[in-house]
C-alpha cells in the first residue's frame, strides 16, 4: 500500500509525499520546494518522481528547485505539454503506469484547466484531485466550462465510495459555510461544518476526505438533488 504524508506549502496549498511498499518516493504538486525538500531531508528520502495535476504555478512552482537538489522524473498531463517544463511521463486516460508496485491510472478532468488530470491508485484507493474537487467544494472554472466540470465530477463519483481524496488547497471552512447556506437542513452538512470548524480552530488539515463524505456533504456533487437548493438552484461554479 502507498503511504501519504501531507506537506503544507505556500499559503493554503498541500503537496503530498507518497511512499510505496518498494521504497519508491513520489511528490504530488510541489507548489513550493523548501518545505518539501526539508521534509524529505528530515526523513532521509529522495524523490523518484514528481506528479503534477495541472500547470498552475502553485502546483508546479517548486519543481525546478527540487530538480536542482535531486533530479527525478516528472509525470503530468499530456494535454498541458508546453505549459509544464520537462515532463518525462505524459499522462492521459490511457495511461497505466506503476508506482510503488501499484498500477495507477488517470482521469482527465477538464474544468479548472483544460488539461487537468486526477491521479488514481485503485489498489490503495487514493485519488489526487488537484484543483478539480475540494473538500465540500470545487475548483474555479478558469479554462473549461461548467458542463466539462460536471462530466469530470461524473468520472470521480464513479469510483468506489471509500476512495480517499487528496486535494490541492485547504479551503474547507469557507466551503462548508457555503454548503450550509445551500442546504441549511442537511444534518450531515451541519455535523461536518462543526467538525471542520473544530479542526481549523486547531490549525489541523481537513484533508483527506472520502468520496462517500463528499457525496453526502459537497453540494457540487449533490447538484443532481437540486430541488432542495432553493435560491441556489442556478449556481454552476465556485471554488
Ligand atoms: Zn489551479
Amino acid at each position: 500500500m502507498i503511504t501519504v504524508t501531507l506537506i503544507p506549502v505556500l499559503n493554503d496549498n498541500y503537496a503530498y509525499l507518497l511512499q510505496g511498499d518498494n521504497g519508491e518516493v513520489g511528490v504530488v504538486d510541489p507548489g513550493e520546494a523548501g518545505p518539501v525538500i526539508d521534509y524529505l531531508k528530515s526523513k532521509d528520502l529522495k524523490p523518484d518522481i514528481i506528479f503534477v495535476t495541472h500547470h498552475h504555478g502553485d502546483h508546479i512552482g517548486g519543481i525546478p528547485e527540487m530538480q536542482e537538489w535531486h533530479r527525478c522524473k516528472v509525470a503530468g498531463p499530456s494535454k498541458e505539454m508546453g505549459r509544464i517544463d520537462s515532463m518525462d511521463i505524459l499522462l492521459d486516460e490511457f495511461s497505466a503506469e506503476t508506482f510503488g508496485d501499484e498500477t495507477y491510472d488517470v482521469l482527465e478532468t477538464p474544468g479548472h484547466t483544460k488539461g487537468h488530470i486526477c491521479i488514481h491508485f485503485p489498489e490503495s484507493k487514493l485519488l489526487f484531485v488537484g484543483d478539480t474537487l475540494f473538500v465540500m467544494g470545487c475548483g474555479r472554472l478558469f479554462e473549461g466550462t461548467a458542463e466539462q466540470m460536471w462530466e469530470s465530477f461524473d468520472k470521480i463519483t464513479a469510483l468506489p465510495d471509500d476512495t480517499k481524496i487528496y486535494c490541492g488547497h485547504e479551503y474547507t471552512l469557507s466551503n462548508a459555510e457555503f454548503c450550509l447556506k445551500v442546504e441549511p437542513e442537511n444534518e450531515k452538512i451541519k455535523a461536518r461544518y462543526d467538525e471542520v470548524k473544530g479542526l481549523r480552530a486547531q490549525h489541523k488539515p481537513t484533508v483527506p476526505t472520502s468520496l462517500r463524505e463528499e457525496k453526502d456533504t459537497n453540494v457540487f456533487l449533490r447538484a443532481k438533488n437540486a430541488e432542495q437548493f432553493g435560491e441556489f438552484r442556478l449556481i454552476k461554479d465556485r471554488g
